[in-house]
């Protein structure tokens, strides 16, 4: 069993979903304690127990301390299970972060996950749009079999998304993201709740986004605006740029009182210091981790070295035979075996 401190470096949710995600994957069990207690409200949230709902559903685990508010947690898993996985989340949890820990042991099978309910667009949380447009490819590079079937929206407080990815039996391979190579294009998806359309939300999200773009990337610029039926309004906007060799993203959310082209401008800022400095973008950097480690080795060039990846490492490193060099200055994280 391993013993896992939960207020290691970051001290928040990745920690609990990397070890769920490895666990299954090696089939070790660990106990996780101080869950989160770097947070100012430690312990599980709803978004966590269902991660760990999730992935035990996955895996056919024994859970013990799988609580709201637990800071203490026992996973033993079991075998995993093919065909379909439906998951069902009550709250505005982020689909995304549910996601996060299912994918990485879900390869091992071929497996239909379909998410009910959620959020879609959420805080501190990759959009599925970010997910399926920037990590889902640049896994593919490393042979996961992976696909985005279908969305519905669904934002903060209700949520009420619906998301279906398609996983099938793959095997990974070591990839080295050190070089973007040349640039290609540049894409988005701004999105709006249906009841925004008419105060054109989506369109001006693109519209500000494009006008920030237009004057750094001289590639085509192809951005797309879409309302979508959700159980409450919300937007967000995702942007991507894709080279020869990698792609780097960007996101941010609309609130209430925040204007739409704020929401666009913000992204494609963000994208561009991004794409000036690195060739995965860092949030997306932290989520190829485990996987750089289950194909035996890795390397990524990233725009800054981000607590979420210093913990990530630390905590892959528990489960598999890895070990990683993160350099600071040059924020190049590289994986090795032994
Ligand atoms: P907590 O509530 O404990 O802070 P959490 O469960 O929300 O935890 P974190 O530990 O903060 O999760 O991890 C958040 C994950 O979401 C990380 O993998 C991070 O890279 C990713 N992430 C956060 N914000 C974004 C964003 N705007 N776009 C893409 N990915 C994001």
């Amino acid at each position: 069993m391993l013993e896992i401190d939960g207020s290691h470096d970051e001290g928040g949710g990745q920690i609990l979903r990397t070890c769920l995600g490895l666990s299954a994957f090696t089939g070790k069990a660990f106990n996780i304690i101080n869950i989160r207690s770097k947070r100012k409200n430690p312990g599980l949230k709803a978004q966590h127990l269902e991660a760990v709902n999730s992935v035990a559903k996955l895996c056919n685990a024994e859970v013990v301390g799988n609580k709201l508010h637990s800071q203490e947690l026992t996973f033993k898993p079991g075998q995993i299970k093919s065909g379909r996985l439906n998951i069902n989340i009550p709250t505005a949890g982020s689909c995304g972060l549910v996601l996060q820990a299912l994918m990485i042991p879900a390869f091992l099978t071929t497996v239909k996950i379909k998410i009910e309910g959620g959020a879609t667009y959420g805080k501190w949380a990759p959009p599925i749009d970010n997910q399926a447009n920037i990590l889902f490819p640049l896994l593919r590079k490393m042979g996961y079999d992976i696909e985005l079937l279908n969305v519905k929206d669904g934002f903060y407080p209700k949520g009420g998304a619906l998301v279906e990815v398609q996983i099938k039996k793959s095997e990974l391979k070591p990839i080295e993201l050190l070089e973007k190579g040349k640039l290609k294009v540049v894409k988005g998806i701004s999105v709006a709740s249906s009841n925004l359309e008419k105060a054109n939300v989506a369109v001006r999200q693109a519209k500000a986004a494009r006008k920030e773009l237009s004057s750094i990337f001289d590639c085509p610029i192809k951005l797309e605006a879409f309302y979508r039926d959700s159980v409450c309004p919300g937007t967000g906007i995702t942007l991507w740029v894709e080279t020869e060799k990698s792609v780097i993203g960007a996101d941010s959310l609309g609130e209430q009182g925040k204007k739409s082209e704020q929401v666009g401008k913000e992204a494609a800022k963000t994208l561009i210091k991004e794409y000036s400095k690195g060739v995965v973008d860092s949030y997306t950097a932290d989520q190829l981790l485990p996987y750089f480690a289950i194909a035996g080795s890795g390397k990524l060039k990233t725009s800054k070295i981000t607590g979420h990846i210093r913990t990530n490492a630390f905590i892959i490193e528990k489960f598999l035979k890895v070990k990683f060099n993160i350099d600071e200055e040059e924020a190049i994280v590289e994986c090795k075996s032994y």
